[in-house]
């Protein structure tokens, strides 16, 4: 149900909107006109686009069609005009409103500064900073502000505070009023507009640099990573002339990036080999996942490796010489060095049916997927905390800290994996995937991601008859 249903609700939103400032903007001229040619200062704020601000909702429309605009309805509406034109605004309000004038100031967070110095600065009155911090359980949030953060604060001629703005971060504000001589607090959402883009790139050196050169960010770049990485060793199987494909949102609010959204599909070709996905929200457990475009998850329910950003400093071997009893034993497992310290996880879902010292093996963890799989994590330096036998742990979870306790030469993970009790090479083994799109959603699916799947297609041929 992702994107289109998205798609579609921005659009309708746009469609009120539109409609919103028509009608607003008919209703207000007449009375905005004269200050307009009387103020001058702030013709700009006063076209259409005053009302065109973010919580134009329906919660506070009626209140503004039916009755005269107030100062809290305007300034809501106002919340994203700059201060000059906020205060303009503000005049045209008190002129309405036949009130003494208002004004808004900003005032920007500098390094030591507390909301009580920031209060003296603004000339408020000490104790309604207190009347403020009891407003609403939404005021904690300006106990986090940060130096370089602006609060804009509306007072009237006696040193009382009317209103706050603070910008919480992209997608949220906060808004202090006082309506009818009490002041209340909420947090807001801005309208953010969802925009598909889409890039391409090919590897010459690093999967890093093609990302760079494709001007798409390190964050999507890794989320990339992250949906073929079940598939793809990004460290190992990297070869110059793989190529992607990504088809992904932005967000933009007034018409200004904010940053990446979602990937909605991409492809890779890796070696020749070309792997595609595609998001899509199961609406059984409404649980967002990639898959392949036939339903299959791009995920598995194991992880190729229980440790990140490690070397593999020894494979999987039916013989080899061991270091330390100076005899060839086989390597039934793989061995991943690392810094000591470094986060082990679990592999997959399941259950811990050791936890402790196993000869050799020193501090060691067993985990039992189901029936059918278990894996062992040793050399461990330490178990993570309240994790005990009979634990359930999830895929990704931390479990442990690599170290070298055991027979180990030096800091390093020993990871075997097992399949009926036998041992496979964990690098080779075929991994079970994780569960398909359920059949019965199979159309649904088909539905939600045939438009981005052909959009895909038209971008990779696209591609391919520009380096033909
Ligand atoms: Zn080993």
């Amino acid at each position: 149900m992702a994107f289109i249903n998205q798609d579609f609700r921005f659009k309708e939103k746009h469609d009120k909107h539109s409609r919103l400032r028509w009608l607003l903007f008919t209703a207000g001229c007449a009375v905005l006109g004269a200050v307009i040619a009387s103020t001058n200062s702030g013709s700009e704020g006063l076209d259409a686009d005053i009302l065109a601000a973010d919580d134009l909702n329906s919660e506070h429309l009626p209140a503004f069609i039916e009755n005269e605009p107030t100062a809290a309805t305007a300034v809501r509406l106002s919340f994203e005009l700059s201060l000059p034109e906020l205060q303009a605004q503000q005049k045209i309000i008190d002129d309405i409103n036949h009130d003494s004038p208002k004004q808004w100031r900003e005032f920007k967070v500098k390094s030591g500064d507390s909301l009580a110095k920031l209060f003296n600065r603004a000339g408020i009155k000490p104790q309604q900073l207190t009347e403020m911090m009891k407003s609403g359980e939404a005021a904690k949030q300006l106990t986090r502000i940060y130096p370089k953060d602006i609060l804009r604060i509306m007072t009237d001629g006696e040193n009382n505070l009317l209103g706050l703005r603070y910008e919480i971060d992209h997608e949220n504000y906060l808004m202090v009023e006082r309506k009818n001589g009490v002041l209340e607090v909420d947090t807001f959402k801005h309208d953010i507009e969802t925009r598909t883009a889409h890039a391409s790139g090919a590897i010459d050196s690093s999967l890093f640099m093609a990302a760079q050169e494709a001007g798409i960010s390190q964050n999507l770049i890794m989320e990339l990573a992250g949906i073929f990485g079940w598939d793809i060793d990004f460290l190992l199987d990297i070869r110059k002339g793989d190529h992607f494909t990504v088809v992904y949102e932005e967000l933009f609010r007034n018409g200004e990036k904010i940053k990446d959204g979602n990937i909605l599909t991409a492809e890779f070709i890796n070696q020749g080999k070309t792997y595609q996905a595609v998001r899509y929200t199961n609406p059984e457990n409404n649980r967002t996942e990639y898959f392949t475009p036939d339903g299959k998850s791009m995920r598995k329910t194991f992880l190729r490796s229980p440790v990140n950003f490690a070397r593999i400093s020894s494979g999987f071997t039916t013989k080899r010489y061991h270091p330390v009893l100076h005899k060839f034993r086989s390597h039934k497992g793989v061995d991943y060095a690392a810094k000591r310290g470094t986060p082990v996880v679990a592999s997959g879902d399941g259950k811990i049916v050791h936890r402790g010292r196993k000869g050799g093996y020193g501090r060691a963890i067993i985990i039992q997927h189901g029936s059918k799989y278990s894996t062992l994590y040793a050399h461990l330096n330490s178990y993570k905390s309240k994790l005990r036998v009979g634990s359930k742990v999830k895929q990704g979870q931390t479990i442990g800290y690599l170290g070298s306790s055991g027979l180990a030469t030096g800091p390093h993970l020993h990871y075997e994996f097992r399949v009926n009790g036998v041992h496979r090479n964990p690098l080779t083994v075929k991994l079970p995937t994780a569960k398909p799109v359920p059949k019965r959603y199979l159309a649904d699916f088909e539905l939600m991601t045939t438009p981005l799947l052909a959009q895909l297609e038209l971008l990779t041929r696209t591609q391919v008859a520009l380096n033909n």
